[in-house]
C-alpha cells in the first residue's frame, strides 16, 4: 500500500458486477450534501448497461461538510441527514478519501486524467465582506470563521472571538446570521446537550455578551431568513426577544394585500415575537431594520457600529461584530471561477468537468435544495458519458498522505458518539486533525 489506511479499498471493478459491465470512475471532490446527493443520483442511475464507481476526496479527515460543520448545534434534526449520507457511502462501488486536499496532495488535471468526470462539490467556505472602514479591527469577523469556530473544524479552533463586551452585533438578516445570533444570545448550559465543540462552549459560557442586535438593511418583509427559524425565537428559555411592533406592523402594510406566501409567514411570525411581553431575562436578542452598515468603530478592536437609517445615523456600542451576509467559493487551480462560483452551464464546467451545490449556483437554499440540483447535473453528466476511459484512479496518486475510508470514519464517527453518551450529547467531537486520524487507528 502505498499510503496509510485501514481499509482494503477493494475496487468495484474486481467485483462480477464490474467485470460484465461499462464501469464508469467517478471522482466527486467535496463531502458535503451537495457531493453526497451527487452519488446518490449516481447510484438511482445505474442501469442494466452501466454502473459507476465513485471515489469522493474530502479535505478534512471527517465528511458531511456544513451538516458537520455549518448546520447550529442547536438544530440536531437537520443533522440527521447525515444517515442518508452514510447509505449512499455503504454502497459497494463508493469509496470515501478523506484528509486528501485537491489542489495539494492531487490537481484536478490529475483526476480528469483518471476519471471520467470529476465533480466538484465544495461549497463556498469564504465570508463576504461588507468594505467599510474598521471591518479589519480585532473584534469584527465573518460568520464563514464563527461558524466553524464553534462546530469545531479543525482549521478554525484558534480562531479569536472576543467575547468580553456585554454587546454584540451580528449583520445580516439570513439564517446564517439567526444561527450566530441565537448562539450568542442563549443561555450557554443550552448547548450541553448538543455537539457543540468544547472549545466553544467553555467560550460561550465564560462570555460577558447579554445583548445581541442583529441588523438588516432592509424592512421586515425583505428577510431573507425563514419562518420556522423565527418561529423557535420565543422557546429560547432565558432569552427576551425582540422586535419593534411598529416595524412589522409598517412592514405589512408595505407587503400589501397578496404579499407571496414565504412573505406572510414570516411576517406573521414576527408580528407574534413582536407582541410578546418583555420578559426579565438577563439575556436579550434585539432586530434592527433598515439599519445600513457604515463603519465599524474602533482603534484596535470594535467598539461599536455605525449605521444609516430612515431616521439618520445610528451608533451601536458594542465588542463583537459577525457579518453573515454571504459566502463565495474558494478558487482551485483547473477550475474557473466567477463572481464567487464555478463558471458552468447547469453545472457543467469544461470537458469532463462538472460542478454541483453551492459551488455551482451561490450560497442559497437548504440542505434538501441540493438533492434535486445535484440529481439534475447527474443527468446532463450522464447523457456526456460515452465509453468508460478507466485510466486508474486517485489511489495511484496518493503516495505519504494519511487517508481516511470510510471504513475510518465509521471508526472516528463510532468514538464520537460514544464520547458524547455519557454526557447526554449526540457526539463529542475532536477537533485537531491528529486527534480524529487517531481515533481512526491510522
Ligand atoms: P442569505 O439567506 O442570502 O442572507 C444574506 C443576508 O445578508 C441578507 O439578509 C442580505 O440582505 C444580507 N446582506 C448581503 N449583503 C449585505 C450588505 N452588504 N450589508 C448588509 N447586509 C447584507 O444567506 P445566508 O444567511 O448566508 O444563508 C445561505 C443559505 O443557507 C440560505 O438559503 C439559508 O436559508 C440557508 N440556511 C438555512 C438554515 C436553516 O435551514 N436553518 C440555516 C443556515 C443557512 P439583502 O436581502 O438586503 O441583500
Amino acid at each position: 500500500k502505498a499510503f496509510r489506511s485501514s481499509n482494503l479499498l477493494v475496487s468495484a471493478s474486481n467485483t462480477n458486477q464490474g467485470d460484465l459491465l461499462p464501469t464508469f470512475k467517478i471522482a466527486i471532490v467535496g463531502a458535503g450534501p451537495a457531493g453526497y446527493f451527487a452519488a446518490q443520483a449516481l447510484q438511482n442511475l445505474v442501469t442494466e448497461d452501466r454502473v459507476f464507481e465513485i471515489d469522493m476526496i474530502e479535505r478534512l479527515p471527517t465528511p458531511w461538510g456544513l451538516v458537520r460543520s455549518g448546520v447550529a448545534p442547536d438544530h440536531p434534526k437537520i443533522k440527521t441527514v447525515s444517515k442518508v449520507f452514510e447509505k449512499i457511502a455503504s454502497q459497494e462501488t463508493f469509496r470515501l478519501f478523506a484528509n486528501v486536499e485537491v489542489g495539494d496532495d492531487v490537481t484536478i488535471a490529475q483526476l480528469k486524467d483518471r476519471y471520467d468526470a470529476v465533480i466538484i462539490a465544495t461549497g463556498t467556505s469564504i465570508g463576504k465582506t461588507l468594505g467599510i472602514p474598521g471591518e479589519n479591527l480585532r473584534g469584527s469577523l465573518s460568520a464563514a470563521n464563527f461558524v466553524p469556530w464553534y462546530n469545531a473544524h479543525p482549521d478554525f479552533v484558534g480562531v479569536d472571538t472576543p467575547l468580553d463586551a456585554d454587546t454584540a452585533v451580528v449583520i445580516g438578516a439570513g439564517n446564517v446570521a439567526m444561527d450566530v445570533a441565537r448562539m450568542l444570545a442563549l443561555e450557554p448550559s443550552e448547548l450541553d446537550p448538543t455537539d457543540t465543540a468544547d472549545h466553544a462552549i467553555d467560550a460561550f459560557k465564560q462570555s460577558n455578551i447579554r445583548k445581541v442586535y442583529m441588523s438588516a438593511r432592509r424592512g421586515p418583509e425583505h428577510a431573507a431568513f425563514t419562518s420556522p427559524e423565527l418561529r423557535e425565537l420565543p422557546k429560547l428559555e432565558h432569552t427576551n426577544v425582540i422586535m419593534d411592533r411598529e416595524d412589522i406592523e409598517a412592514a405589512i402594510v408595505r407587503a400589501g394585500d397578496a404579499p407571496e406566501k414565504d412573505v406572510k409567514s414570516n411576517l406573521d411570525a414576527m408580528l407574534l415575537i413582536a407582541q410578546n411581553p418583555k420578559t426579565e431575562h438577563e439575556r436579550t436578542l434585539q432586530f434592527l431594520f433598515q439599519h445600513t452598515p457604515k463603519e465599524i468603530l474602533g482603534t484596535d478592536h470594535v467598539e461599536g457600529v455605525v449605521y444609516s437609517t430612515p431616521n439618520g445615523d445610528v451608533t451601536i456600542k458594542c465588542g463583537l461584530v459577525i457579518t453573515a451576509i454571504g459566502y463565495q467559493a474558494h478558487g482551485m487551480d483547473g477550475v474557473p471561477y466567477e463572481n464567487g462560483k464555478v463558471v458552468n452551464s447547469d453545472g457543467r464546467v469544461t470537458d469532463n468537468l462538472y460542478v454541483v451545490g453551492w459551488a455551482k449556483r451561490g450560497p442559497s437554499g437548504v440542505i434538501g435544495t441540493n438533492k434535486s440540483d445535484s440529481a439534475a447535473v447527474m443527468e446532463l453528466l450522464v447523457e456526456d458519458l460515452k465509453s468508460p476511459k478507466k485510466a486508474g484512479d486517485i489511489s495511484e496518486l496518493l503516495t505519504h498522505q494519511v487517508v481516511v475510508s470510510q471504513l475510518d470514519w465509521q471508526k472516528i464517527n463510532e468514538a464520537e458518539v460514544a464520547a458524547g453518551e455519557p454526557l447526554g450529547k449526540p457526539r463529542r467531537k475532536w477537533v485537531a486533525r491528529e486527534e480524529l486520524i487517531k481515533q481512526a487507528g491510522l
